[in-house]
């Protein structure tokens, strides 16, 4: 039934055979010195407190961090090979959009502008620091990346639209529904970006835990999906279909980013059980029944009235059941009972490889570099 993201690695791996040894603030930074020098065998290697060498990425031990690398690799993608010309010309033209679709637009740019920076943040400054697995740096790198591209799209659309950068750029400080979502994710972030925290103890593994699942399974796996069910609507309809274009990618790019972090917080778990106790669980569940609450207030705001063929109530369902989606990905009971996609569509936009591009602007086949076959 839950045929979208299917590609989450589940299985259980094996439990670490030696338990992780506290107090590698040295060595989660890279240093050289900090371990011993002899060859790096896979079994010891760790997600967190790990004691082998950041630096040797082989011998593999998880190959699904390295085949997740490959496979964001071979999606790449840039944002000035979309073209924008129909975008400006339906955006300039007084009758090309009514005031709700312009809201949406504008909105959706206002809290994407800066949200993937926040997500750069926290994985260049924080995140990254923490994991000893050289394979999941290795996609951490290229998570950092893709953030920087999305970034860029969402400038890019803004410049073409010549909408007015300051409001747009700033609008996490004077839009409240971007607001309280940014102010409910900040916390976790300054968490792992804070210089004087380490990991070693079971309080900071379980911080460095949760701040993880907020990142991944609430900012990554819900916070980004009103939005791109509204862009992406916009396309369906013809509407703004450079915008959707790219939209559509960084929504694969996205899928791929959470579906990496619920490996590495399933394999945290795994290797780590002593950290996944009732109390621990307890304190996850309103988290995401609070993170529900602020997507749907975002929905409420972002569309006052209905739009597209969309409103608000289509967006409670469409929330309680990805919040259901994400907590079960992590081992989760979940919250809402019985709650439907009113979205099916949205499975076919993330996986991009079926056919040819959805909005027939333009070829989408990103395969390039090392996915290349030579003659
Ligand atoms: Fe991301």
């Amino acid at each position: 039934m839950l045929n979208w993201e299917d590609d989450t690695v589940q299985t259980p791996r094996p439990a670490p055979q030696t338990p992780a040894q506290p107090g590698t603030g040295a060595h989660q930074a890279g240093s050289m010195n900090a371990v011993n020098h002899g060859r790096v065998s896979a079994v010891d290697k760790r997600i967190i407190n790990g004691q082998t060498d950041v630096n040797q990425l082989v011998p593999f031990k998880y190959k699904w961090a390295w085949e997740k690398y490959l496979a964001t690799c071979a999606n790449h993608w840039m944002p000035q090979e979309v073209n924008m010309q129909r975008d400006i010309e339906l955006w300039k033209n007084p009758n090309g959009l009514t005031e709700d679709e312009r809201r949406i637009v504008k909105r959706n740019l206002g809290f994407f502008v800066t949200a993937d920076s926040l997500a750069a943040n926290n994985i260049v400054l924080g995140t990254y620091r923490h994991i000893t697995a050289p394979e999941c740096r290795q996609f951490l790198l290229r998570q950092a990346f893709e953030e920087a591209i999305h970034t860029h799209a969402y400038q890019y659309i803004v410049e073409s639209l010549g909408l007015d950068e300051a409001e747009v750029f700033n609008a996490y400080h004077e839009i409240k529904s971007i607001r309280d979502k940014d102010d409910f994710l900040i916390p976790f972030i300054d968490t792992l970006t804070d210089p004087n925290f380490k990991t070693g103890t079971p309080e900071a593994d379980q911080q460095l835990l949760r701040s993880l699942i907020v990142f991944a399974c609430i900012m990554e796996g819900i916070f980004f999906y009103v939005g791109f069910v509204q862009i992406l609507s916009l396309g369906r309809q013809n509407k703004m279909t450079g915008a959707a274009e790219q939209y559509q990618y960084i929504l694969r790019d996205e899928s791929m980013h959470c579906n990496f972090g619920i490996d590495l917080i399933n394999t945290i778990k795994l290797e780590n059980p002593h950290l996944w106790n009732e109390e621990f669980k307890q304190s996850l569940i309103g988290l995401f029944q609070k993170a529900v609450d602020l997507e749907y207030a975002y929905a409420e705001d972002t569309m006052p009235r209905g739009v597209l063929g969309l409103n608000a109530s289509m967006f409670k369902e469409y929330l309680r059941f990805i919040c259901n989606r994400r907590m079960q990905q992590i081992g989760l009971e979940p919250l809402f009972a019985g709650a439907t996609n009113p979205f099916p569509w949205m499975s076919e936009m993330i996986d991009l490889k079926k056919e040819k591009n959805f909005f027939e602007t333009r070829v989408i086949e990103y395969q390039s570099g090392g996915a290349l076959s030579w003659d």
